[in-house]
């Protein structure tokens, strides 16, 4: 596997201390590695809610499915983001998309969204799953006075985008609406919910696995070989050989599985922190007794809720380089932000730091569709950082194309464009330098 960042990156390291996992450890996620000569209808790479809602459509369908990932399902992004099901997944504007892709792209995208989190919470009362939910859609917050009097052009363009109605929360009433903290005004958009990803990602396993799905853990997809009509997976200490495959790897993707990858994919680096639970008095004093997932309006945005045990979980995007001494020194700037953004709990203690890899693509959109010149094989990828609804429904739609079907909800022209290779290719990390300079600039 050729990978962009280095090694640590991929090891166990940046996962190791997520607080996801004291609830849904390792070993409930472990699974079988393949052995020897499998066939199957499809065989999925990645077991993350891309690949697992694949797996779980189509083996409800009644095809024959294999997953393998390389740890275990939910190794990757899907076990270890904030939880937000959200909004989100393409970075480009309305008019770059109607642009592109010809009018009504951005409408097209828009009800997408609204399908993903419709998708979430249909599999969530369907399954009836544990996943700790809670908040009223998503507050946006006004890190400055001056991002705050743009609050009202936001709402505008919420509204008239997702046809609901918004709540604008100007900067004298914050703590009156338990939003306490440096904010100078919020906008909540009644649209998504917090869930807890690990026990949404251990419900579509059980669904899955019930469903007949075969899902098999330490089994690195290591090449794919045309195998007659079909496609042949070959692993450490197995294989693979189905009709049908399904590419489902976003942010831990390599180069060169299958080959049209190459620098199509961007991955980019998560951190998160969770402190210790926060006593009703604690939360009283600084003002924020909401269980609202927020972010704050920078480029380079922090994003937070209150787990309903009262942990703040508080992430934010950044770093170039993984490694184990950068990882404690993002944590430490992590931590320092959350004691800027919320002064009362400055001493509060972080028992939990982690990050992860999202994905993002030079189109700014996902892409889900077929994967070129290779008949029978199909992709998603790309939801640049907001992969917890918008992959579930990629990975549904992935289901509807394997099997030749019509998807439930069309699936938007902007996500059915292959992405283009980044410009400088292996060197495109140099990409993100360029971007968070300018957020830094720009975020004052
Ligand atoms: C720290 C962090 C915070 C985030 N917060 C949010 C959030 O709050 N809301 C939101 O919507 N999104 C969030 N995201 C993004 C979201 O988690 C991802 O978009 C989503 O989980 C992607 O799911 P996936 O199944 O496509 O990929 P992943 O979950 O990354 O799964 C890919 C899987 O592929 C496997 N794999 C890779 N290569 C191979 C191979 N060769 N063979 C076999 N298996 C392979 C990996 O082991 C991995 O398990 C966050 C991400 C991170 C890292």
């Amino acid at each position: 596997m050729k990978r962009p960042f280095g090694s640590f990156a991929y090891s166990d390291g940046p996962a190791a201390n997520c607080y996801w996992g004291d609830a849904v450890p390792e070993q409930d996620l472990a699974m079988p590695q393949v052995q020897g000569d499998l066939t199957a209808d499809v065989v999925v790479i990645g077991g993350g809610y891309t690949g697992l809602n694949a797996a779980l459509a189509l083996a409800e369908a009644g095809e024959n499915v294999v997953v393998l990932d390389a740890r275990y399902p939910g190794w990757g992004a899907s076990g270890r983001n904030g939880g937000f099901c959200c909004l989100g997944g393409t970075r480009a504007e309305d008019h770059q998309l109607d642009k592109r892709h010809g009018g009504g792209a951005a409408a097209e995208v828009r009800r997408a969204e609204l399908a993903s989190i419709r998708h979430v919470e249909g599999l969530i009362d369907r399954l009836d799953l544990d996943v700790d939910r809670h908040s009223e859609g998503e507050t946006i917050l006004a890190h400055s006075p001056a991002k705050a009097a743009q609050l009202d052009d936001d709402r505008r363009w919420f509204e008239a985008a997702y046809g609901v109605e918004c709540d604008l929360i100007p900067g004298d009433q914050m703590v009156q609406h338990g939003l306490g903290g440096s904010f100078h005004g919020a906008l909540t958009v009644p649209l998504g919910f917090a869930l807890h990803p690990r026990k949404y990602l251990a419900g579509l396993v059980d669904a899955a696995r019930a469903a007949g799905a075969r899902i098999h853990g330490n089994s690195p997809a290591l090449s794919v070989t045309r195998a007659g009509t079909g496609w042949r997976v070959h692993s450490l200490t197995g294989h693979v050989t189905a009709r049908r495959l399904i590419v489902a790897t976003n942010g831990y993707s390599s180069e060169d599985i299958p080959d049209w990858m190459r620098h199509r994919f961007l991955p980019a680096q998560s951190s998160v922190v969770a402190t210790r639970r926060i006593t009703d008095e604690e939360r009283a004093a600084q003002g924020w007794t909401s269980y609202q997932m927020a972010y704050e309006d920078r480029r380079l945005l922090h994003y937070f809720h209150m787990t309903p045990d009262n942990r703040m979980v508080f992430g934010q995007r950044g770093g170039l380089i993984s490694s184990r001494v950068n990882e404690r020194r993002i944590a430490n700037r992590v931590r320092r932000d959350l004691a800027r953004l919320f002064p009362k709990w400055a001493e509060v203690e972080t028992t939990h730091q982690w990050s992860g890899m999202v994905c993002l693509t030079a189109s700014l959109n996902p892409y889900c569709g077929r994967i070129p010149d290779m008949p029978g094989a199909f992709a998603a990828f790309g939801y640049h950082g907001n992969g917890v609804a918008m992959g579930s429904l990629c990975g549904a739609w992935l289901a509807a194309l394997a099997r030749g079907v019509e998807p439930e909800h069309p699936i938007p022209r902007a996500f059915a464009a292959p992405p283009p290779p980044f410009p400088l290719g292996p060197l495109r990390r140099g990409w993100l330098a360029a971007e968070y300079a300018w957020a830094r600039l720009t975020d004052r």
